[in-house]
């Protein structure tokens, strides 16, 4: 693996199966409990568009449950 730099263009989602090109990087950690098959389970992973989708869709109860807490 090259080392990273500034090319957010050149990322592919990093979802198995998935090779689309990646929009957003999120939490790999919270990838994973968000239902994605991630490869990585540190630090940051990068996601298409539709798995970012999936990927907040996932984490929102969790949000909700946040703020339900204040
Ligand atoms: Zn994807």
């Amino acid at each position: 693996m090259p080392p990273v730099k500034d090319a957010p263009d050149e990322k592919n989602c990093e979802v198995e199966k998935c090779s689309q090109k990646a929009e957003r990087s999120v939490n790999a950690r919270k990838a994973l409990k968000a239902g994605l098959a991630v490869k990585e389970e540190r630090g940051n992973v990068h996601l298409c568009r539709e798995h970012y989708r999936q990927f907040k869709k996932g984490t929102k109860e969790e949000r909700k449950l946040e703020r339900l807490g204040w």
